[in-house]
């Protein structure tokens, strides 16, 4: 006989784990599938914006919040989830060929970094094109790398690699408008440059990313000499899943959700990165996921 749980949860990220810790404190049996337990925070380095820890590593926040997870008894399944199968009892989870019933279904399966879509970015992948800089930055140790993109987490993944290249190029397609404070701290490292308004026509090299080709010229000519760029243009929600049973996305792929995280779906809820919340921060996904735990518990009563 299979197993009956009250809440199953997809995501182990931070959003996945702090249902887990809800569902613990308000006693519903749950369990939690991670393809990859931790998700994106823990692999962002420093983490100055959660409230409570003034500075802390991403994978150190989230490993707490597992830590705390594992106080309650809530199972944990280390292996994605490929198909999801509703019934009259709520929903099968299959991850291979093992399913698991659960009566309520949370989707925090976060997302995926969105791809520059230009010549040489497959190609290159791992051989100078990367998406993580904590991941990644360590073999450009004296090199030269530039960050694609615009945004607060560019900033970051610019502070991050100024530690081991010698020479950061930021390359925003507009205007680069990261938090005030991280702006900062980039004016004052002189490894790091930006530069505005330029696209990446095409990523260029042998073996190895050797350069890049510009819309607009950087020190005169349109071929940025370097030896690894990182991409960060954003996220695509990751609601593959969401979709094949009937959840409602928006235009963005995002799963849509209402103000108590519930999804068109009874018993269903999302939140984090894969919802269709416009600030995408730790600290919005676990506020997200709180409600769809007690909204899950409300309507399981
Ligand atoms: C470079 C960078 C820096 C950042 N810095 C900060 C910061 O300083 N402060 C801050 O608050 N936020 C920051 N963020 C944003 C933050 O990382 C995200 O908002 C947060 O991690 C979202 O968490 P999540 O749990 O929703 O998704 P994710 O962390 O993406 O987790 C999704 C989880 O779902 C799992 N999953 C997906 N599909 C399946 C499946 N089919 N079966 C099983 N498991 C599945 C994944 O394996 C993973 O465990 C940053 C983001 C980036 C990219």
């Amino acid at each position: 006989m299979l197993k009956n749980y009250d809440v199953g949860i997809i995501g182990g990220g931070i959003v996945g784990l702090a249902g887990a810790i809800y569902s613990g404190r308000l006693g519903l049996k749950c369990i939690v599938f991670a393809d990859e337990l931790f998700g994106t925070l823990a692999k962002t380095d420093i983490v100055e914006n959660y409230p409570g820890f003034k500075k802390i590593s991403g994978k150190e926040l989230t490993k707490k919040f597992l830590e705390h997870a594992k106080e309650y008894d809530n199972k944990f399944v280390e292996k994605r989830v490929d198909k999801i199968i509703k019934n009259n009892n709520g929903f099968k989870l299959c991850v291979k060929n093992k399913c698991y019933n659960v009566k309520s279904l949370i989707l925090a399966t976060g997302s995926n970094w969105k791809k520059l879509n230009v010549s040489g970015e497959k190609a290159f992948l791992n051989k100078g094109v990367h998406y993580c800089a904590l991941c990644d930055g360590p073999l450009y140790k004296n090199k030269i790398v530039a960050v694609i993109g615009s945004g607060d987490s560019a900033s970051k993944e610019a502070l991050l690699l100024s530690n081991y290249a010698k020479q950061v190029y930021i390359i925003a397609r507009k205007k680069f408008h990261p938090e005030k404070i991280n702006l900062e701290k980039i004016k004052k490292n002189k490894k790091i440059k930006i530069y505005e308004g330029i696209e990446i026509k095409e990523i260029i090299g042998k073996q190895f990313v050797n350069s890049i080709l510009l819309t607009k010229k950087i020190n005169d000519k349109y071929v940025l000499n370097l030896n690894g760029i990182f991409i960060d243009v954003g996220m695509v929600s990751n609601s593959k899943l969401a979709k094949l049973i009937g959840v409602k996305l928006n235009n963005k792929k995002e799963i849509k959700i209402d103000k108590e995280s519930r999804t068109n779906i009874k018993y269903v809820y999302s939140a984090g990165d894969c919802a269709n919340t416009k600030f995408k921060q730790a600290i919005t996904g676990v506020g997200e996921v709180v409600k769809a735990v007690y909204s899950a518990y409300e309507d399981l009563k």
